[in-house]
């Protein structure tokens, strides 16, 4: 058996033509604002996709790239102008930020109604009363395009391996929320083959090259793979990338997320619909908190 290849590439697309869709019927264009310090180029290779694709469904996106000695002050009086701006939909900022910054306190500024990465304190309570107003979008993304793939969701038993709060814990709700049944898993579990052998559905959060291989899937499984690792150099220079999920997997799953073009090209499609929905939302005179 091999598994079906689940590709990200036209799952993302079907997500940005709707944002597109919707975009295109307000009254007024939806704006991503995306605050970037500093020039790592990890950071700023992510926010120019995401500007790109922003501007290629139609929205508009501004880029406020502040030198990394930005104060903490500073950094929070832009956010307050941003919050109060009626033409700002969408507000982020890049992380991983400067060591001098609390990173806690800044996402905390951020106004809920315009926070698409969903990393508010009020998005979370949100996501697990089951009312996702801006979910964050690499779960999201992975529930996305499961469905664009009509891969049943409710009833089914998923294991998630890996607890961050910006993928494994975040999923785990929105799974929830759609009837499964949610086990996690994390370093500290013991046996973690004999849970993930019970998966439906297993999804893989760690960033651990190839941690799970075929022994550890049930036959006829779903298996997503979220992880992204860097696994050396190709000969052209570019980093070459391997999954969280060992490629053998592919002869026992039903079904498999490759690494590239998988999860990833979901997360910033996802990214772009959550900027849609907080317009609509704030372009309707809704409150999301
Ligand atoms: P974190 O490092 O924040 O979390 C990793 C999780 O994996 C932790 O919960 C950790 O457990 C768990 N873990 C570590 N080792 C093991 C192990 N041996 N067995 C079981 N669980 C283990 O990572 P992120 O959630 O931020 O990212 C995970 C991966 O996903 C990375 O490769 C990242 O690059 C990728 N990623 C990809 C995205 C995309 O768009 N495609 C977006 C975001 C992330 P514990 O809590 O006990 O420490």
């Amino acid at each position: 058996m091999s598994a079906a290849i689940l590709s990200g590439p036209p799952a993302a697309q079907a997500l940005l033509d709707e944002a597109r869709d919707r975009a295109a019927r307000l009254p007024h264009r939806p704006e991503l604002h995306v605050v970037r310090l500093g020039e790592d180029p990890a950071s700023v290779s992510y926010v120019s996709l995401k500007e790109r694709k922003a501007l290629e469904v139609g929205l508009g996106s501004t880029v406020h790239a502040l030198p990394d000695t930005t104060t903490q002050p500073e950094l929070l009086a832009l956010i307050e102008r941003l919050n109060a701006d009626p033409a700002v939909s969408g507000l982020l900022v890049q992380l991983p930020l400067p060591a001098h910054i609390g990173s806690g306190a800044v996402l905390e500024a951020i106004s809920p109604e315009k926070d698409v990465d969903g990393f508010h304190p009020v998005n979370v309570g949100r996501l697990w009363t089951g009312d996702a107003a801006l979910p964050p979008c690499t779960p999201a993304g992975v529930v996305a395009l499961l469905d664009y793939y009509r891969v049943p969701i409710a009833g089914r038993w998923a294991v998630i391996v890996g607890r961050s709060t910006i993928v494994g814990k975040p999923l785990a709700a929105l799974l929830l929320a759609r009837d499964a049944t949610v086990t996690i898993a994390h370093s500290r579990t013991q046996g973690l083959a004999s849970l993930t052998r019970q998966a439906d559905l297993l999804v893989v959060a760690v960033g651990k090259a190839h941690l799970i291989t075929p022994e550890m899937v049930r036959p006829g499984a779903v298996v997503v793979d979220v992880g992204v690792n860097r696994v050396g150099l190709s000969k052209s220079g570019k980093a070459r990338l391997a999954g969280d999920v060992h490629p053998d997997v592919a002869e026992v799953a039903a079904a498999l997320t490759p690494v590239p073009g998988g999860v990833g090209p979901m997360t910033v499609a996802q990214l772009i619909m959550n900027t849609v929905l907080a317009a609509e939302r704030l372009q309707a005179g809704e409150r999301v908190t």
